[in-house]
């Protein structure tokens, strides 16, 4: 098969046999598929390190990804008033 190339630093992957072993849990690739501004669909593989940090940039808040106060609020707990 043809190797692929990390979007992130420009890897080539390392030679497997399909593409399953490439995404398997020893080798550790990651595949996303993006849409283009053709309306295209970009398949995308990343490294195990950068998927690690596409992935973290993507948690971040500080990206403005329309997420804010990403804490559920909690209910207040009924205090417990000591047995008897
Ligand atoms: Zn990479």
């Amino acid at each position: 098969m043809d190797r692929n190339k990390c979007v992130g630093c420009a890897k080539l992957s390392p030679e497997v046999e399909s593409e399953f072993t490439l995404v398997g849990p020893q080798v550790g690739w990651r595949i996303s598929r993006t849409q283009s501004d053709d309306g295209l669909y970009v398949i995308e593989w990343r490294c195990p390190d950068c998927w690690k940090r596409f992935r973290e940039q993507k948690a971040s808040p500080s990206k403005g990804a329309g997420v804010f106060g990403s804490m559920p609020p909690t209910p207040p707990k009924p205090a417990p008033r000591g047995g008897r």
